[in-house]
């Protein structure tokens, strides 16, 4: 409907243009013919003004003549000379001429042409008179003046004649002067509303053009905006598929660090953690070039030092808006900077902090907020699901008093290094290891320091294994000890040694008072006393008990005879 509309618009000026067009076209061939009638008009009035002015010259041509014979009567009267008659015989005839000649220039009058008869026949009737001899002075005096009479008439006529013809002439100009200014007039009203009709024309095609190019501008404006946008949004995506893959916390910040790099080239900036007492955060990523490093110099420092942090919420800082700075700066802050705080579950978890010193790199960020805000909201969801799911498999593997891996865990590392022993065609040495009349320590200094005891035990355990051995807490004060690819004399060894640490250990207990506790161990080997789980800790138990049974305090083989030794 719109396009439409404005294809009309376009087409009517040219419509309207084309018939002015053709108006001014006809009013110009009219205004010519009604100019060239009347131009034909004037030119055949003129004439004809002309015709009277040369009728009367030719009468008043005659009327000289017929004064001159009037003169030449009188004179002829007084003197009687014959040279007169001579002169007036010349002059009759002049005046018949003029008569003769006079009458072709009236033929087209018929008043005129029985005048010019009547002049004919008074100066036929002269000449006779003259003629005669003597001729007669009074008879030709008075043809004279009927001559003159017929003049006098004549000229009156002619004169009347003239005036008309003067009028119509007059008026003729007056026509042609009048259609004249009309055609000038219209041809440039006509020619003002062309003018006006192009210049709106040019005009609205030059608003047009303008509308276009501003509707282009915003078109690009917007197509930028979307591919920043899809560009964003894949940049996103791929940090969500990284974060994905990450199960440290290391490897979120690393990622976080890249990433936000990626979304907004040229910046940098630090990622600051809150530890477990939640009153000192800490630096745990650093990204961008750092711009003065004396100026982003962010290590360690509270909560209440961060602006962002205390509102809650991202806090941009540049000269214009605030001049409050954020006090975890060591040396003096940057003059532009964002602080995100990261939270999940309504946990802070930290801040991220952005320095924007250059210009292109405070725009961008700008544009990006959404993006950044996004970024950090990942980030923080990842965090939180690491550590939590870091606090589970603690929660769930370890045993919560000694910290060492709970019975579970135990098969879970049994059944793999059983395989692991299987495939390697490689031995395995399990110590069950039992503390030694532990009820009666109990009930000597009761179940707290128990407790100091199993958790003092543990530690020694730690400090007398190899670091691919697992040390577990069977149940109450049961240990396994698993001691992959071992030889059975390593082994037994091994177990003497631990046996020994305990033995000869001091453990400190609640209340300043100190313990000291022995243990019986079992040893079975894989895969000379049982190829399974099951098999391999009923060996060891029932060798424990052999422990017990022979005294406590020492390590017995399920199978004597690879060694053909025991101690205690
Ligand atoms: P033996 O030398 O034959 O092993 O004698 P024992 O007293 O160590 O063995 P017994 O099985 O009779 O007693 C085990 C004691 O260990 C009983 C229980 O009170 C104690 N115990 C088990 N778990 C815990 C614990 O988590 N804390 C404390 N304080 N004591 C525990
Ligand atoms: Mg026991
Ligand atoms: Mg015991």
């Amino acid at each position: 409907m719109e396009r439409k509309r404005t294809g009309n618009e376009q087409r009517s000026p040219l419509k309207l243009l084309i018939a002015s067009g053709l108006l001014a076209l006809l009013f110009v061939l009219a205004g010519v013919v009604l100019f060239y009638s009347n131009s034909q008009s004037l030119k055949s009035a003129n004439q004809w003004v002309e015709h009277t002015e040369e009728v009367l010259e030719a009468l008043h041509q005659a009327n000289f003549l017929t004064e001159k014979l009037q003169g030449a009567a009188q004179l002829y009267a007084a003197n009687r000379e014959p040279a007169i008659i001579r002169d007036a015989e010349g002059n009759t005839k002049a005046l018949q001429a003029a008569a003769f000649q006079i009458g072709i220039l009236v033929s087209d009058n018929a008043r005129q042409s029985a005048n010019v008869s009547q002049l004919s026949i008074c100066s036929a009737s002269l000449a006779l008179t003259i003629s005669d001899a003597p001729p007669d002075v009074s008879a030709s005096l008075s043809s004279i003046e009927m001559c003159q009479e017929v003049l006098a008439r004549m000229a009156q006529q002619e004169q009347d004649l003239l005036k008309l013809r003067r009028q119509r002439a007059l008026h003729g100009s007056y026509a042609v002067t009048v259609i004249s200014a009309s055609f000038a007039f219209v041809s440039l009203v006509i020619m003002s509303a062309m003018f006006v009709m192009l210049a709106r024309d040019s005009l609205s095609r030059a608003e047009l053009g303008t509308a276009a190019v501003h509707a282009n501008e915003a078109l690009q404006r917007s197509v930028q905006a979307l591919e920043h946008n899809v560009a964003e949004a894949e940049l996103l995506s791929a940090y969500r598929d990284d974060l994905q893959l990450c199960v440290e916390l290391s490897q979120v910040y690393a990622s976080a660090g890249q990433f936000i790099a990626r979304l907004v080239p040229g910046c940098s900036g630090t990622l600051c953690i809150i530890n477990n007492s939640r009153n000192l955060l800490e630096e745990v990523l650093r990204w961008g070039d750092g711009g003065n490093e004396e100026t982003t110099d962010i290590a360690v420092f509270h909560p209440n030092a961060c602006c962002g942090l205390r509102s809650g919420m991202p806090r941009w800082r540049y000269p214009d808006k605030t001049a409050i700075h954020c006090a975890h700066f060591e040396g003096p802050p940057p003059s532009r900077y964002l602080c995100i705080p990261m939270s999940a579950q309504g946990e802070t978890l930290g801040v991220l902090h952005i320095a924007c010193e250059d210009e292109l790199v405070y725009l961008t960020l700008q544009q990006r907020l959404s993006g950044m805000r996004e970024v950090v909201q990942l980030t923080a969801i990842s965090l939180a699901a690491i550590t939590l799911r870091s606090k589970l498999e603690h929660q769930s593997l370890r045993d919560p008093l000694t910290n060492l891996f709970n019975r579970h865990f135990m098969e879970v590392v049994l059944n793999r290094e059983l395989l692991r022993a299987q495939r390697r065609r490689t031995s395995l040495a399990v110590l069950m290891l039992d503390i030694d009349h532990f009820k009666q320590f109990n009930d000597q200094y009761g179940h707290a320091a128990g407790d100091a005891m199993l958790q003092g035990v543990a530690k020694l355990f730690q400090t007398n294994v190899r670091g691919e051995d697992t040390i577990c807490r069977y149940g109450g004060e049961e240990f396994v000890i698993i001691l992959p690819d071992i030889e059975a004399q390593i082994a037994f060894r091994r177990a003497e040694l631990i046996r020994n640490a305990i033995a000869n250990a001091v453990v400190a207990l609640p209340n300043g008072i100190v313990g000291r506790a022995t243990l019986s161990i079992g040893l079975a080997f894989y895969p000379t006393d049982g190829e399974t789980i099951e098999a391999l800790l009923s060996k060891a138990d029932q060798a424990l008990y052999n422990s017990k049974r022979n005294g406590r305090n020492q390590v017995s083989l399920a199978d004597h005879s690879q060694i053909g030794h025991t101690s205690g």
